[in-house]
């Protein structure tokens, strides 16, 4: 009788499928040559809201108003796919790992090219919860040799977390357009969208065109001038964002009195 000699049984594990990677950038702050010119750096979220590739949806301007409507960060090269994947990307790292996201920001301002610089708080998106914008305060105050600010729409956030004790190297323009410009009370530094520089002049409003610092360093309240969109500028019917905002307030407001 011959013996057949079998080969072992071999198991087979069911495949166990791999964390995915977080994607991380190797730089955090950006700058163009506009903002080379003022010695400006910039961070940037998603305008308005996301859809992230795990199927998370985020919503990074609460408090947009009209502005959603016209917003200049939802149009052009802000829609291009290696732009929307940064800015998933750096939203990514906020939401999924504060602290880290803290640890490289505080570590990259540390270098001197910062020293003495601006880093503009969002190019597009914003303050969009108390845990993040408290992230900021942190930093700001870590890293005092550095100066920030920014353009929001979250007043009532910023009334509670930032007006009783402000960060001395932290400055903010509260800009029209959102859902919370009924709360701006007059002494409030405020911004506006107009449809051009003739209408900035017409309001009273000073131009920020020249420097996007003047925004919170020039004479107030400060003017923006429109993006040259030509449905936006529709949408706008030689509105500004406030003067539109304004308006659907009170429509509101007379659909629901009190
Ligand atoms: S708050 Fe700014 S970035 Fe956000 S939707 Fe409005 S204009 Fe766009």
């Amino acid at each position: 009788m011959t013996t057949v000699l079998l080969p072992p049984p071999t198991t087979t594990r069911p495949a166990v499928p791999r964390p995915r990677r977080p994607r991380r950038p190797n730089r955090l702050l950006g700058q163009n040559s506009e903002m080379r010119a003022d010695g400006v750096w910039n961070w940037t979220l998603p305008a308005l809201a996301t859809r992230l590739p795990d199927g998370r949806t985020v919503n990074t301007c609460p408090a947009a108003g009209v502005c959603a409507l016209a917003c200049y960060a939802r149009s052009g090269a802000y829609r291009f796919p290696n732009v929307v994947a940064r800015h998933q990307q750096n939203l990514e790292y906020v939401l999924d790992d504060l602290p880290g996201w803290q640890r490289q920001m505080a570590a990259e301002l540390a270098h001197p090219r910062y020293r003495g610089g601006w880093i503009r708080v969002h190019d597009s998106g914003d303050f969009f919860s108390d845990h993040y914008l408290a992230a900021w305060l942190r930093l700001m105050a870590f890293r005092p040799a550095v100066s920030y600010y920014c353009y929001t729409k979250e007043v009532r956030r910023f009334r509670r977390l930032v007006e009783p004790a402000p960060p001395r190297n932290f400055r903010w323009v509260y800009s029209k357009g959102g859902k919370e410009d009924h709360l701006l009370r007059p002494g409030d530094r405020v911004a506006d969208v107009f449809t051009d520089d003739a209408a900035i002049r017409a309001a009273g409003y000073h131009s920020q065109d020249a420097s996007d610092l003047l925004a919170v360093l020039g004479p107030a309240p400060v003017g923006i001038p429109a993006n040259n969109i030509p449905q936006y500028r529709k949408r706008m019917a030689g509105r500004s964002f406030g003067e539109w905002q304004a308006e659907r307030d009170a429509k509101r407001a007379s659909r629901h009195p009190g």
